[in-house]
Parts: structure tokens; C-alpha cells; sequence
């Protein structure tokens, strides 16, 4: 997931927001919302909506994110998708498209174990919530809280499902096919409005056609 928004963001020239990334550097900084999502997070279980409706709020007023955004591990539950429809209403902002990885919970199990002994590699910190008892937990927390979304984006037709059992490029591949019919163009195909030479920021917005 984080992999693929990484290229999503690379490809797009959009700001990557990872709510679990978010919550890590609250953690690692000691504050108010890092000291109540701490044990959560290393139990596998879900911050609160609260919580997490809050960060995404704040962070989506951020300048960089004026062109567009890609949201990583967020929406997570139905709570916090009805909140997103909110706030994207309220800002004047839509929805491009929902990206849902499918992936067979072995090979995860064996992705989490391959992501461990390469953090181990490079001497990094191990995520103390990928273990085998806590990603269970995290499935769990997916199969209850997350799963219902895929229904939620189908009936509204934003949903693409996309087969995340392929190598990471031919992920990437299919979510540029998946999302060639939305507004979101990669970088590399911009065209410069004849005879201008426009900021970056402009051409940007104008192919994707927010606000
Ligand atoms: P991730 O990096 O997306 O795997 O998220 C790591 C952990 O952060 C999750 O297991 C949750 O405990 C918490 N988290 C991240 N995003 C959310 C969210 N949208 N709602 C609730 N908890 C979240």
C-alpha cells in the first residue's frame, strides 16, 4: 500500500497523506495524539475516528495538497469515509478514484516478513506492529472495519479493484490503467498550454480540475 502511494505521488506529482505515517511521527515526537494512538497502533487495532478525521482535516488544508492528494491507509472505516465525503464537500473538493489493492492474506504475511528483514538490513528500526500475532490483529481490524468500504466506493462507482498479488511495477501499471479515466494525469504527459509557460502548480490544477 504504502509502496504504491509512494508511486502514486512520484507519478502524479501529488502529496502522499499516510495517516499510519502520520500517527508513527506523532509517536516518535511525544504528542498528545502520538501518547493515545501509541498502544493502539502496536495492539493492530484501529485509532480512533476522532482522531484520525482530525489529522486528515488539518492536513488536507496544507498548501501542498491544493492540486490534489493521495490518501494512504485513509478512509479505514465506514465512520471515517461519510467524514471525507463531508470534508471534501465542505472544501468544494471530489473524489477521483479509490484504489483497492487486493492481495491474499498469506502473501501479506509474507510481504510484512520480507519489509522486516529488509528494515533489519539497513539497520532501521523494526515497526513494533509488524509481528505475526499483531498483523494478525491488523486483518482482523481490516476484515470488520475496512472491508465494508469496497462496497460503500463500488455503489458509488469510484472503486478500482486492482489485482496486488503482481510484481510492485505491474501493480503500478494496472493503477495507471485504473485511473486513466480520472482527471489525475501522470507528470511525464502534462502538456504546457500553447505559448505559456505556466507554473507547475497552474498546469497541475488544471488537469485535474479541482476547485
Ligand atoms: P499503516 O501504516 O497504514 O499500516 O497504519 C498503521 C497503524 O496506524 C494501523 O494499524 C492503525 O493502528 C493506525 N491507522 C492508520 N491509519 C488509520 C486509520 N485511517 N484509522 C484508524 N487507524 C489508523
Amino acid at each position: 500500500k504504502g509502496t504504491q502511494a509512494a508511486w502514486i505521488k512520484e507519478t502524479y506529482g501529488i502529496p502522499q497523506l499516510s495517516t499510519g505515517e502520520m500517527l508513527r511521527e506523532a509517536v516518535a515526537k511525544g504528542t498528545e495524539v502520538g501518547r493515545q494512538a501509541r498502544s493502539i497502533m502496536d495492539a493492530g487495532k484501529l485509532v480512533s475516528d476522532e482522531i484520525i478525521n482530525r489529522i486528515v482535516a488539518e492536513r488536507i488544508d496544507e498548501p501542498d495538497c491544493v492540486n490534489g492528494f493521495i490518501l494512504d491507509g485513509y478512509p479505514r472505516t465506514l465512520p471515517q469515509a461519510e467524514a471525507l465525503d463531508r470534508m471534501l464537500d465542505e472544501k468544494g473538493l471530489r473524489l477521483d478514484g479509490v484504489v483497492a489493492l487486493e492481495v491474499d492474506s498469506d502473501i501479506l504475511v509474507r510481504r510484512i516478513a520480507s519489509r522486516v528483514e529488509e528494515m533489519r538490513a539497513r539497520g532501521e528500526p523494526l515497526r513494533p506492529d509488524d509481528n505475526p500475532e499483531v498483523l494478525k490483529q491488523r486483518l482482523a481490524a481490516y476484515q470488520a472495519q475496512t472491508a465494508p468500504l469496497v462496497d460503500y466506493y463500488r455503489s458509488k462507482g469510484a472503486l478500482r479493484a486492482v489485482d496486488g498479488m503482481a510484481s510492485i511495477s505491474d501493480v503500478a501499471a494496472a493503477i495507471g490503467r485504473a485511473l486513466a479515466d480520472t482527471a489525475f494525469r501522470p507528470v511525464q504527459d502534462r502538456k504546457p498550454a500553447a505559448g505559456a509557460h505556466k507554473p507547475a502548480g497552474r498546469a497541475q490544477k488544471a488537469a485535474t480540475g479541482r476547485k
